[in-house]
C-alpha cells in the first residue's frame, strides 16, 4: 500500500490538481482547508507525509507546522511547505520549525512529486535500523534482541529493550516522555502517573546497564537522550 498524503490547503484548484496527480502516482490522499481541523485530522489519520500551504484561513501554516512538530505523536511526520514568492522569510521559519522541504508557487506537479519521493526516501532511510550497535561497552543485537555490557548478557524486559532501541535510533537526539509513551506504550497519556511510567522503566534500565547507565542522560522536564561519546 502506498503512502497516505495529507494536503492542507484552502485553494480548491491546487487541492484538485494535487489530489489528481498524487493519486495518479499511486498515493492515497486526504485534504483539509483549515489549519485547526488539520491538526485533528493528522492525529486521526496519521498520514505518512503532509503538504502544508503556509497561507491558510484561521490558523496559518507556520502555526500548524509548529503544533505538529511539538507533539510527540506527529513530530516525525515529514512536512513539505507550499510557499508564495513573497513568503521567503516564512519559508526559513518553517524550515527552522522542522518542516522538511518547500516548494514555491507556482510549481509543477512533477516537481512536487519528486520532492515528496525524496523526502519519503530520506525518512525511510533514517528509520532503518542497523543489525547491531556498539556504544562504548554496550552492545546491542537488534535481530536477536540481545544486550551485553562488558560482554556480559543483560536481561531486559520488552519495554526496557524498546526504550533502549528508541534512544539508540534517535542517535543522541532528545526524546520526550510523550514521544516515548506514544511509541512504546502507545496510549493517550493525560495523567501524570503515565508519564512516570517512562521514568520508572528508565530507572530499571539504568540499573541493568551498570557502568553504561551514565549513557542515558536525563533532560530535565522533558525526556531522555543517549550519550554516544566513548
Ligand atoms: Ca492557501
Amino acid at each position: 500500500m502506498k503512502e497516505k498524503i495529507l494536503i492542507i490547503e484552502d485553494e480548491k484548484d491546487i487541492v484538485k490538481m494535487l489530489d489528481y496527480n498524487l493519486k495518479k502516482e499511486g498515493f492515497r490522499t486526504l485534504s483539509v482547508d483549515d489549519g485547526g481541523d488539520a491538526l485533528d485530522l493528522v492525529n486521526r489519520e496519521r498520514p505518512e507525509l503532509i503538504i502544508l500551504d503556509l497561507m491558510l484561513p484561521g490558523m496559518d501554516g507556520l502555526e500548524v507546522c509548529k503544533a505538529l512538530k511539538k507533539e510527540g505523536k506527529t513530530a516525525s511526520i515529514p512536512i513539505i511547505m507550499l510557499t508564495a514568492k513573497s513568503q521567503e522569510a516564512d519559508k526559513v521559519v518553517g524550515l527552522e520549525l522542522g518542516a522538511d522541504d518547500y516548494v514555491t508557487k507556482p510549481f509543477s506537479p512533477r516537481e512536487l512529486i519528486a520532492r515528496i519521493k525524496a523526502v519519503l526516501r530520506r525518512v525511510q532511510e533514517k528509520d532503518k535500523l542497523p543489525e547491531a550497535a556498539k556504544i562504548g561497552e554496550l552492545s546491542i543485537d537488534f535481530s536477536r534482541i540481545a544486550v551485553t555490557v562488558k560482554n556480559k548478557v543483560v536481561e531486559l524486559t520488552a519495554k526496557e529493550f524498546e526504550l533502549l532501541k528508541a534512544l539508540i535510533r534517535a542517535k543522541g537526539r532528545v526524546l520526550s516522555r510523550d514521544y516515548l509513551l506514544d511509541n512504546i506504550w502507545g496510549f493517550d497519556h493525560a495523567e501524570e502517573i503515565q508519564t512516570r511510567t517512562v521514568d520508572v522503566h528508565i530507572r530499571t534500565l539504568r540499573k541493568k546497564l551498570k557502568s553504561e547507565a551514565r549513557r542515558i542522560i536525563t533532560v530535565k522536564n522533558y525526556g531522555y537522550r543517549l550519550d554516544y561519546e566513548v
